[in-house]
């Protein structure tokens, strides 16, 4: 199949023409630059994507085309849910000088234990590698009492999975309450770590809803959202490439409206308006939901009023509400040919992916920290996995000599061969013990260099971790932000290098 055969027959936007100089000179420096884009902001593959057989891409807001700045969204999510628990859940108002605010505390992919109040890192496997209670850590003993001797069923309401960053400041929170409560439980009132849960969860939708944070923001949108040159010619590069662009986000349209155009109007010499970029809007989207549940769309005006309801929406709207089922009706291409963008394991990538067949992309803004980190530790890696070569030796002849010893004194032999084996055991045995030891502790200090409490991103131990798998499973493409995309053509075809198996790496 030609390139130019499936690339869709929709006329080039006219909006675009006065785009095209800026957009040449910035891919002839590219190609003048040369080469594969730096690890950082390359694309990474785990499901093959021929960028030429996607005919619409569509995107999330949050956290996917608006990358806020961390420690400036979590302070104010901090301090407006604490404000909120005070004036509104009936705390008590020392809450606000005892919770701190530990922004370096939470990390994505992480799981609350609503019924015992605890935050956990799990391995692919539900392995609980890590778990803190408050500020403390668990103990291996408690971890094994814990969480070892039943089946884990996180799909049930007592585990909470930590999916996007926007809730990186409520696990902060609530794991300060849960500390708090251990301490002196009449400080949070005699709560119990689910009503904590739910009162944080509860005040933290009803700041995103009451519109407080959402002020905050648009108070101050260059302190929130950090402006990436590359955003505006990623999404240009895509629709001159013909590939007609649609939003759909939980954000409410006002909102969208302030972000999109702080972001993107005028980002680019020629291009105007943000709402140029993309054919259609739909606001207020309720994902997941919008993936699973018949609605319909309701049209704004540029005025804020309402249209009455439709089941379909027509190219250049700006819609709420909607369903991916009226959306598929105006697409009118198998799912395949649809690329979704998006932050949320869950909601974005997850649910698309098993509710359609639609392409995924997610955005991990992690991942440029942990591919520097990774770099970094390398040569300490290779060590440590030496280590392990060594260790799994000596064990396979400790294992032998055991067995020799122990057929030795159950048929009586007492003899030079027992006791030069016993010699050797020893010997082998406390080889072994020096180097687990040293492998524990670069383990444990490569492991810190990604995060202090809770280690690298994608992996918990030897194995990936539980987010590590998700990302796996379901995305097929991910990378650290939007604009990464500008450094590749409309028609890349994104391949997957390695999906090694365990017997591909040994040797
Ligand atoms: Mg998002």
């Amino acid at each position: 199949m030609s390139a130019t055969a499936v690339v869709p027959g929709a006329p080039r936007p006219t909006w675009l023409a006065p785009l095209l100089p800026a957009l040449r000179h910035a891919l002839l420096r590219r190609a003048f630059d040369g080469g594969k884009p730096p690890l950082p902001r390359r694309v990474f593959v785990n499901r093959n994507l021929r960028l030429e057989r996607i005919r619409y891409v569509g995107f999330d807001l949050d956290w996917t085309l608006a990358e806020y700045d961390r420690e400036a969204i979590d302070t104010a999510i901090f301090e407006l849910a604490l404000g909120f628990l005070v004036e509104q859940s009936g705390y008590p108002a020392a809450i606000r000088a005892d919770a701190e605010f530990r922004p370096a505390f939470p990390r994505r992919g992480l799981i609350v234990d609503r019924q015992l109040g605890t935050v956990l890192k799990m391995s692919r496997h539900r392995y609980v590698g890590r778990a803190y209670l408050g500020r403390t850590p668990l103990t291996q003993e408690e971890r094994f009492r814990l969480y070892r001797l039943e089946p884990l069923d996180l799909g049930s309401d007592r585990f909470y999975r930590v999916d996007t960053l926007f809730e990186l400041p409520e696990v902060n929170l609530f794991s300060e309450l849960v500390e708090l409560g251990r301490r002196d439980p009449s400080r949070i009132a005699n709560r119990s770590p689910q009503a904590l849960f739910d009162d944080v969860r509860h005040a933290v939708d009803s700041i995103h809803a009451n519109g407080s944070l959402k002020a905050r923001i648009t108070a101050d949108l260059p302190r929130y959202l950090p402006r990436d040159p590359e955003l505006a010619l990623a999404l240009v590069r895509l629709a001159l490439g013909g590939r007609r662009l649609f939003l759909i986000t939980n954000s409410d349209f006002a909102y969208t409206e302030r972000l999109c155009s702080y972001l993107l109007d005028g980002a680019l010499p020629g291009l105007g308006s943000w709402r140029d970029l993309f054919d259609l809007v739909v606001a207020s989207a309720g994902k997941p939901s919008f993936f699973r549940r018949e609605r319909p769309f309701v049209p704004l005006s540029a005025d804020g009023s309402e249209g009455p309801e439709v089941a379909v929406p027509s190219w250049g709207g700006v819609y709420r509400g909607g369903s991916r089922d009226g959306l598929m009706a105006l697409l009118e291409v198998p799912g395949e040919q649809i690329l979704y963008v998006g932050d949320h394991i869950y909601s974005d990538v997850l649910t698309s992916k098993l509710r359609t067949t639609w392409r995924t992309a997610l955005i991990v803004r992690e991942l440029e920290d942990e591919l520097e980190i990774a770099a970094e530790v390398a040569p300490e890696l290779r060590h440590l996995s030496a280590l392990r070569e060594e260790l799994s030796d000596l064990g396979h002849r400790m294992d032998d000599l055991r067995d020799v010893v122990a057929l030795a004194c159950e048929s009586g032999e007492n003899g030079e061969m027992l006791g030069a084996a016993g010699a050797r055991l020893a010997e082998l045995e406390a080889q072994h013990a020096v180097l687990r030891q040293r492998a524990a502790e670069l383990q444990r200090r490569t492991s810190e260099r990604h995060h202090r409490i809770w280690g690298p991103l994608f992996r918990q131990g030897s194995n990936q971790s539980l987010f590590g798998a998700q990302v796996k499973d379901f995305a097929c493409i991910y990378t650290s932000r939007v604009g990464n995309l500008a450094r590749y053509g409309t028609n890349h075809y994104f391949r997957v290098l390695e999906d090694p198996m365990t017997h591909d790496l040994a040797g």
